[in-house]
């Protein structure tokens, strides 16, 4: 049993549209999801035959107990196949923290990946999905990663044609966080009445959603519609929240020839572009405009998988 360093990639959201309630208190959601090379570096150390499981993270903010995703998908394995020992992990973080890219997400589902091969289980796609989704809903796409469609509370996943050829320009204020449970709280208390709650409804409501336009864009590989489809009904209670956030938006929006939006529950706020120097450009071009030293700007590519080991250890 050697070690392992795996790499897991951010995701962003080119729509989130909220359907309703589901009986099970979590929102009804449709998704489309697709990792970018933002990535954060997870190290696994067999760590002896009890079950002991250190964390390290190299961001002080990042919680080292029981609540650590990473830490909670080491627990569940454990107790899933026991017998394998204890296992020494180190998070390299490089996404921001609670910035609408599923970092802590991404963590755990590497360490799901990474114990499936230290202790050689072979498990096959839809058992990591399975395990994963028990831990988070975003949790079962930052797996197998891509582009997806994501129905449910996000775990039923579909996957969609590879756009790994289109950038993105990632730009978030590095002391603002958004907490995921208060976005999606908050748009229930403003908007919980325009739910669709009963199965045929919210069938209805998938049918003839914003959703519609994006896929067909997808599957034509066109990028100027993708651009004009995406959608992100958690911006209604962001952006009035956080006025810095919408200005940002409004500036990358002017900046991008495709078209810009908040990602998941926000903060981060993304550009699309057709070319590395565009996506460039961009940046540039923003930090001229905002020159804020708070504001953290990065140029990512789509990628078209999830979880993946670091080259050297191929
Ligand atoms: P999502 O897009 O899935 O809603 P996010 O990107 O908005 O997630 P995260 O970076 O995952 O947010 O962090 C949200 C909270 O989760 C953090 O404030 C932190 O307390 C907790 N957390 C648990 N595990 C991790 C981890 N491995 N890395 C970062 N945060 C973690």
């Amino acid at each position: 049993m050697r070690s392992y360093r795996l790499i897991a990639p951010a995701k962003i959201n080119l729509l989130l549209e909220i359907i309703g309630d589901r009986p099970d208190g979590f929102h009804e959601l449709v998704m489309v999801m697709q990792s970018v090379d933002l990535a954060d570096e997870i190290e696994l150390k067999h760590l002896g035959s009890g079950d002991r499981i250190l964390l390290h993270c190299t961001h002080p903010q990042v919680p080292l107990g029981e609540t650590n995703l990473a830490y909670r998908a080491a627990k569940l394995m454990q107790e899933c196949f026991p017998g394998h020992g204890g296992v020494e992990i180190t998070i390299q973080k490089n996404i921001p923290i609670g910035a609408g890219l599923a970092g802590g997400s991404t963590d755990g589902a590497a360490v799901l990946v990474g114990l499936d091969l230290m202790w050689n289980l072979g498990l096959a796609q839809d058992e990591l999905h399975t395990l994963a989704a028990k831990l988070g809903s975003d949790m079962p796409f930052c797996v197998s990663g891509g582009t997806a469609l994501a129905l449910g509370r996000g775990e039923e996943l579909s996957p969609l044609p590879d756009l790994d050829r289109l950038y993105a320009v990632l730009a978030k204020y590095q002391t603002l966080s958004v907490s995921t449970p208060w976005a999606y709280q908050t748009y229930r208390q403003q908007f919980g009445a325009t739910y669709a709650n009963d199965p045929t409804a919210q069938e209805e409501r998938r049918r003839t959603g914003p959703s519609v336009g994006l896929l067909g864009a997808i599957s034509h590989h066109d990028a100027a519609s993708i651009g004009q489809a995406l959608h992100n009904d958690l911006e209604k209670v962001v952006l009035n929240h956080h006025p810095q956030v919408g200005l940002l938006r409004e500036k990358l929006v002017e900046q991008s020839t495709l078209g810009a939006m908040m990602s998941g529950s926000g903060p981060t706020v993304f550009a699309l572009a057709a070319t590395r120097e565009e996506a460039q450009q961009i940046a540039a071009s923003i930090q001229a405009e905002l020159p804020d030293p708070d504001l953290e700007v990065w140029v990512t590519k789509f990628i078209a998988h999830g979880i993946h080991l670091a080259e050297s250890d191929h």
